[in-house]
């Protein structure tokens, strides 16, 4: 059978997913074993889920392997500058209340560079649903520590061992404020896209941390091996546990066979921020006690003392 005809014989279907990717932007630029595709698809899967209108989604990344993301998803997206996704994605959701707004950002990007602006994000309660794919250093820029690399674990910036104590990204997430707080690895996809699709569900700010392999920047330095390895590591280690004691959920790398506790951990009912902007504002107290207020105000003088 000649080449035209075996040709003619094939049916390509499309890719359940292929609406929702930029094909044009493929094949990407992750390495071979990395868990950031994964995410991605978790992502689109859950926007097709979702049943909100796909032009009522937004995508907002940073900068850095993870900050690829938005490049390759078809919803309108943004690719950011270094730790400003949330601050970015804060006045899209601000300013209109109607959209969906997903910010998905590396673990240095969002807490590092990006941590001042997660937490008041967080603390105003801003709608925002934040994937973290946390791979335990900064991938891109050469594999230096971050603020979730583990203790002890090498980098090349710590060729000796980090010193410094890692982030609970859970346990912050939720001591500042987040409604809904999971944590999942890229092993654990049905999970993750469930999730997410949770996640976009609710109000206020919502936090899913997603351990992912990175397994040129962290795998080869620490011994872990490839990506396939890594993902062995997770499934070997990994223990769903809903409702765990968020201090007690540190990740320890550094003793092979300490349980890597993953789940939806917080899932509370928190009213989103409204500013003046995006609609009615919530009375915060009542008319007299602004009266008070307004009596206790100290009176400019008529000679400006
Ligand atoms: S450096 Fe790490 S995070 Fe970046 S693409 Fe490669 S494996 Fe993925």
């Amino acid at each position: 059978m000649s080449v035209a005809a075996v040709q003619k014989e094939v049916h390509v279907n499309a890719h359940p997913s292929d609406q929702l990717m930029r094909a044009e932007r493929l094949p990407h630029i992750l390495c071979p074993g990395c868990g950031i595709g994964s995410v991605i698809h978790c992502y689109v899967d859950a926007v097709a889920a979702s049943g909100i209108p796909v032009n009522r989604h937004v995508c907002v990344s940073g900068i850095g392997c993870s900050g690829r993301a938005a490049g390759y998803v078809n919803v309108d997206s943004y690719h950011t500058t270094h730790g400003r996704s949330v601050p970015f994605a804060l006045g899209i959701a601000v300013y209109n209340p109607e959209l969906h707004v997903t910010v998905i950002s590396g673990d240095g990007d969002l807490t590092s560079i990006g941590g001042n602006h997660f937490i008041h994000a967080a603390r105003r309660s801003v709608s925002l649903l934040v994937l973290c794919i946390n791979n335990f250093n900064y991938g891109m820029t050469g594999g230096q520590a971050g603020p979730t690399t583990p203790l002890s674990a090498l980098s090349s910036t710590t060729p000796f061992g980090c010193w410094e104590r890692p982030f609970n990204l859970p346990h912050l997430a939720h001591a500042v404020g987040a409604s809904y707080v999971a944590r999942w690895t890229v092993l654990h996809v049905r999970q993750l896209r469930n999730s997410i699709l949770r996640g976009m569900q609710k109000e206020g700010f919502r936090f899913i941390e997603i351990l992912s392999p990175c397994p040129t920047g962290f795998g080869r330095p620490n011994d872990i091996g490839d990506g396939l390895m890594e993902m062995q590591n997770y499934l070997r280690r990994c223990e769903v546990r809903n409702e765990p004691h968020l201090h007690d959920i540190d990740i320890d790398l550094t003793h092979a066979d300490s349980p890597i506790i993953v789940g939806d951990f917080v899932d509370i009912d928190r009213p989103s921020f409204r500013p003046i902007i995006s609609g009615p504002v919530p009375e915060t107290r009542p008319a007299e006690a602004w009266a008070m207020v307004k009596a206790t105000q100290i009176k400019e003088e008529p000679n400006g003392k």
